[in-house]
């Protein structure tokens, strides 16, 4: 499944598709690829809760079962509270595998979480904040091209 966003912004009229994950109709090997791609950034997130990364609390209690534990690390869209940029970044949670269900990524849970840890993510650029947007973007973001906070979502598409 995919995501397309259209943004325009309304002062210098710039316009510009984002995508999220996997296009439809992917050869094989972009397929592989991408859930390579998706495990490796699962991995690379295990190992830094688990090395400490995002404070000694969060390691200790992950430590304790961790193989129990599902490190997600999904694409959404970012956008930051204080400079407004808009970007890609990664919802990275913690959370319990004792739902019902597949673990396997197109499978939505359907039982609720016992247990959910989601890491507070910063701005690469200014420190801020990062607000994670998952389904549409209601937020005017700062356009690439001429700064001003005036970048809005036109369309989402599905695919
Ligand atoms: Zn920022
Ligand atoms: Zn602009």
């Amino acid at each position: 499944m995919a995501y397309h966003y259209q943004f325009r912004c309304n002062a210098c009229g710039h316009e510009e598709y984002i995508h999220l994950g996997l296009i439809p109709n992917s050869a094989p090997e972009d397929i592989f690829e991408y859930v390579d791609y998706k495990f490796r950034e699962e991995r690379q997130f295990k190992k830094d809760v688990l090395g400490g990364k995002y404070g000694d609390y969060i390691a200790k209690v992950c430590a304790v079962d961790s193989e129990k534990l599902f490190f997600s690390a999904s694409e959404c869209l970012v956008w930051c509270t204080v400079c407004k940029a808009l970007g890609i970044g990664h919802d990275k949670y913690i959370s319990s595998k004792d739902y019902e269900g597949s673990e396997f990524f197109f499978d939505a849970p359907k039982k609720p979480y016992s247990m959910q840890i989601r890491i507070r993510q910063k701005c690469k650029s200014c420190g801020g904040i990062l607000s994670m947007i998952h389904g549409e973007c209601a937020v005017a973001a700062k356009c690439p091209k001429c700064g001003e906070i005036a970048f809005r979502q036109l369309r989402r598409l599905i695919s």
